[in-house]
């Protein structure tokens, strides 16, 4: 027609644009994320917008409409948003403004070509991902509170034209016409998939077009974002099943919202089963990082290795929605939003720790994994320590350092530790028998990560933790006890015992150690424990 404009779009817009379709093939999908979330966001803004011009106000059934038409081969984005002016179309979907939209093409550009499609993940490429499916793109928008509407459109070559258009209402839709290969983003199944994957927890209905009908494809809660008076424990759980892939009944639930200096909103929780994955599975922490409810990347190691895990989500307003993979691993914001998180779980689990018999189920299922924070958490390691529980040679049932410490006997002057495979086989060690004889109590160990932890603490509560197996252990200054029994000369018979296994040992020692046995196996003083010799041995080296 007679008003249409044409328009070059910025040089950097042919060049990201040439990015987009060409390097980022193989995740496609993350198109609708994008434009889904642009729809969100514009609906964000008009609710704001009209706390102040009550004009403005939003349809009471606004939604975001996603329509397929097979026969037409398009595909329908509409919202009752803000909507864009001519002048607006023309800045946001022409120009590159943004500099986190700038910085992901040159990201994008220097990147590897293996590690291209795996980027997008962590970006949001934004209005651009549309040309990824579509050989045009139409864009129809009436800004709320104007009567004009104007239509933009391009083949995503190089230019767009602009000219007038007729909506009814505020808003805008997104026509795609989509290429022949991207058919199966006009499947209803297929868009709802999408929409459940990534979008889920956009507050604002969103629905997929099915045979005339307009379906839900989102939950659309953002639980985290309520308040807690406003959420049943049933929803907690429910939400913890989705987010965890989990059937069980979480073992805590922490939901909390951090305002000042950070802005974010957290909804974690402890399982109440031990998933496989969990110990024996990667390392990494898989909490959730949303932008303003926009899921971003379940990558961020919100939590360290030996948090892993806890499960949930972490939402925050400090963070730009195109966050970049480089901005992921150096913003100082996500640093201060792990260790605010870290924190606060660990405090947690020292609220639930003083309920014994709640806190063993939690002990039975993930201590393991948190004993690798004694060894591998410099800053944290103090703490954890005082989490741990453990088997004793003294009293049943699980017992933590503190309490063991306020055990101690007169003149005792170290924790003792035996390391093994089962706690069962260690209570009847002749290694202990001495203990025994002098009224010391043990802690029994036997975890595979025992035999590294102790030896980081080093102390706790100024108490040195020592192995019995390990060098030599004087137990002569603990009062009372039986004394040890007149000890035989044995003078005579070392340097023979010495001699008869000097293959295999380094040294022959006399020691009040034991009591019915007659000898037993002990480390170095200085060199690996008898349990890491054990493990290094069943490793092989
Ligand atoms: P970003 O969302 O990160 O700003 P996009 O490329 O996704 O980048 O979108 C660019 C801009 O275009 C948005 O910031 C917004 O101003 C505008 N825009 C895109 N889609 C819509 C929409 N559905 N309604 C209103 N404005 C939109
Ligand atoms: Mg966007």
């Amino acid at each position: 027609g007679e008003a249409l404009e044409r328009h070059e779009f910025g040089a950097e817009v042919g060049r990201l644009l040439d990015l987009v379709v060409h390097a980022l093939y193989s995740e496609r999908e993350i198109f609708l994320r994008e434009l889904v979330a642009n729809a969100a966001d514009a609906v964000d803004r008009r609710r704001f917008e009209a706390l102040t011009d009550h004009a403005l106000s939003l349809p009471a059934d606004a939604k975001v409409r996603i329509v397929p038409d097979k026969e037409a081969r398009t595909l329908t984005i509409t919202d009752p948003g803000t909507g864009m002016t001519k002048a607006e179309l023309a800045q946001h979907l022409g120009t590159i403004a943004r500099s986190g939209t700038a910085a992901f093409a040159k990201s994008l550009a220097d990147a590897p070509a293996g590690d291209k499609p795996s980027l997008i993940g962590q970006f949001g490429v934004g209005f651009y991902s549309a040309f990824m499916v579509a050989d045009r793109v139409e864009v129809t928008s009436r800004r709320a509170g104007t009567e004009e509407a104007w239509s933009w459109a391009s083949e995503g070559k190089g230019d767009y034209t602009l000219a007038p258009a007729t909506r009814e209402e505020a808003g805008t839709d997104i026509v795609l016409h989509m290429k022949p290969d991207a058919e199966e983003f006009l499947e209803p199944y297929r868009l709802q998939t999408i929409i459940r994957k990534w979008a889920d927890h956009i507050a604002i209905p969103i629905t997929v077009a099915r045979d005339g009908n307009d379906e839900p494809a989102n939950e659309g809660t953002a639980l985290w974002r309520k308040a807690k008076s406003e959420v049943t424990e049933e929803q907690y759980a429910d939400f913890y099943r989705h987010v965890a892939h989990a059937f069980d009944t979480p073992w805590a639930t922490l939901h909390w919202r951090a305002e000042g200096a950070m802005e974010f909103s957290a909804l974690l929780y402890v399982p109440g089963m031990k998933p496989f994955q969990a110990v024996e599975g990667e390392r990494e922490s898989r909490v959730r990082l949303h932008v303003r409810r926009m899921f971003i990347t379940d990558q961020a190691n919100l939590l360290p290795p030996w948090l892993r895990f806890v499960q949930g989500v972490v939402d925050t307003e400090d963070l730009p929605l195109n966050v970049s993979r480089e901005m992921l691993q150096s913003t100082p914001v996500l640093a201060r939003i792990r260790k605010a998180v870290t924190n606060r779980v660990l405090s947690e689990l020292k609220t639930q720790a003083k309920d014994a018999a709640k806190y063993e189920a939690f002990w039975d299922n993930f201590g393991p994994v948190l004993k690798e924070g004694v060894w591998e958490d410099a800053e944290n390691r103090k703490d954890v320590a005082a989490l741990l529980r453990f088997r004793s040679s003294a009293v049943e049932g699980w017992t933590s350092l503190a309490d063991y410490v306020s055990r101690m006997k007169e003149g005792q002057e170290a924790i003792y530790v035996l390391i093994g495979d089962d706690t069962g086989a260690l209570a009847k060690s002749p290694q202990l028998e001495g203990f025994r004889a002098k009224g010391v109590e043990v802690l029994l160990l036997d975890d595979n990560i025992d035999a590294f932890w102790p030896e980081r603490l080093g102390t706790f509560e100024e108490k040195p933790i020592r192995s019995v197996t390990q060098g030599t252990v004087d137990l002569s200054k603990v009062a009372g006890g039986a004394e040890a029994s007149e000890a035989a000369d044995v003078t005579l018979l070392l340097p023979l015992l010495k001699d008869a296994l000097k293959e295999d040992i380094s040294e022959v020692r006399a020691t009040d150690r034991l009591v019915d046995s007659a000898v037993v196996l002990a480390a170095p003083e200085h060199g690996p424990d008898l349990q890491m010799q054990r493990m290094l041995r069943r490793a092989g080296r």
